[in-house]
């Protein structure tokens, strides 16, 4: 037996057997045969979405070639490619991906899967541009769904964390290419939440970073450029230092936030879309993230941290504040209308589960609901009732998989109204 780890290092698993097929038939050859199966990406969720004691899949050796469709508006991605290699090589034909998130190391079917999302008044998560899928399902058969063909299927699909069956191709909208220009600075936390709806109806995207003991937010800004090719990336070793000093020292972190803030510079970049997006995140850490009605974000922002200062809480890693926009995707907790997003972090090797319920409190009191990638506490009547269209998602699943050969531990208590 091989041990997996997520990317955090929180969740340990020792499947029966990790395979790694070539092709689509030993794909389905592999599902058909097996009692038990989790797919996985890249294993950047935080949540226990592929542990498993039966057979792990990734479709790591199956990456292939995107295929152009004749539209030009969509393209066929192989499910295993990762958001880095899929965005080169739609670059290298003329187009980027509409939005994209922090980070580009998942695999593009991993991070569809969960509803993984950028920053952006306007743009949805990646899985609001999944306009067909190509899967697996637990008999082995191959089917493909979109609005048009097993309509349901193709709903359900959208957000789906790898319970219905194993995506292999994935048919996603595209945008002429594009770059874009990235201002950094820094400005008073007050003056940005008071101001944030003008913020972020002024430019393409806008999120920022601010530590609960600092005052100033660390604002990160893209917009449309015409021209520019650097993409010298911003964030270096200086606060893995100080991550591991807090932690040697938690007492500290209130200074060190403040003088971490302080010493932020403003800068200004510009290169190709996906080039801009992801950053670096060399330093491991957990997060919870809540996607909250739009309205209620600053104050529920305000209250988090008044939560944390008030119980002193050894944080030291920034919360971040993004926009999403509202879709209607079954499973998607941004299926009520626009949302902010609001994470919350804490370096992988510090305490982080008394903090979390603090914050998880306060979120969910705000009216959000979390992103089933990161950590949350919902069991299946908090599903029920948080998610409208759950138990129509349940009758879709039972279909496809009658015996839950895709779920595991954390699966079967989430979604236990579909058993
Ligand atoms: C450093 C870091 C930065 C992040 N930044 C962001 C961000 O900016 N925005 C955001 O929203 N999230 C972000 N996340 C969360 C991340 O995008 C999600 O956890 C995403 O699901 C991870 O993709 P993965 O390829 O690692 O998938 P995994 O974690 O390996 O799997 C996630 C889910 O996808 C399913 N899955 C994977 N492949 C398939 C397939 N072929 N068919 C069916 N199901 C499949 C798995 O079964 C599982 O349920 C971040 C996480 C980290 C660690």
């Amino acid at each position: 037996m091989e041990s997996w780890r997520n990317w955090s290092g929180s969740v340990v698993a020792t499947p029966a057997r990790i395979a790694v097929p070539k092709t689509e038939a030993e794909l389905s050859a592999i599902v058909a045969a097996a009692e038990n199966v989790r797919v996985v990406g890249t294993g950047h969720s935080f949540m226990p979405l592929c542990e498993t004691d039966g057979v792990l899949i990734s479709l790591a050796d199956m990456s292939g070639e995107i295929e152009v469709c004749p539209d030009r508006e969509t393209v066929w991605s192989p499910a295993g490619l990762s958001i880095g290699a899929l965005t080169q090589a739609l670059w290298a034909r003329g187009f980027s991906l509409l939005n994209q998130g922090d980070i580009d190391k998942q695999a593009i079917a991993g991070a569809i899967a969960t509803g993984t999302h950028g920053t952006g008044r306007t743009l949805g998560s990646l899985s609001t541009a999944a306009r067909a899928f190509r899967m697996v399902l637990a008999d082995g058969s191959v089917v493909e769904c979109d609005a048009t063909r097993d309509p349901d299927l193709y709903e359900a699909q959208r957000v789906s964390l790898g319970a219905l069956g194993v995506m292999s191709r994935i048919k996603i909208a595209v945008a002429p290419a594009y770059r874009l220009r990235e201002t950094i600075r820094r400005a008073p936390l007050d003056e940005v939440l008071n101001g944030w709806d003008q913020l972020a109806a002024g430019h393409r995207h806008v999120e920022f970073f601010v530590f609960p003991y600092a005052d100033q937010a660390l604002l990160k800004i893209l917009d449309l450029a015409q021209e520019g090719d650097d993409p010298t990336p911003t964030e270096g070793g200086t606060y893995k230092l100080f991550c591991d000093i807090a932690t040697a020292a938690p007492f500290l972190a209130p200074t060190l936030q403040r003088i971490m803030t302080g010493a932020i510079t403003s800068s200004t970049r510009a290169a190709p879309a996906h080039r801009i997006f992801p950053s670096e995140r060399d330093t491991r850490f957990e997060e919870m993230e809540y996607e909250i009605p739009a309205a209620a974000g600053p104050d529920a922002l305000r209250a988090a941290i008044k939560e944390v200062r008030r119980r002193r809480l050894p944080i030291i890693f920034p919360f971040e504040f993004r926009t999403v926009a509202g879709d209607d995707i079954w499973m998607s907790p941004m299926n009520a209308g626009p949302c902010v997003s609001i994470s919350f972090h804490q370096y992988a090797r510090m305490p982080w589960r008394e903090a979390f319920a603090v914050v998880e409190g306060v979120f969910a009191a705000a009216g959000g609901r979390p992103h089933w990638a990161k950590r949350h506490t919902l069991n299946a009547d908090d599903v029920v009732r948080l998610f409208p269209m759950a138990k129509r998602w349940g009758e879709v699943r039972k279909r496809v998989d009658p015996t839950g050969k895709f779920l595991n531990a954390h699966l079967r208590q989430l979604f236990a109204f579909s058993i």
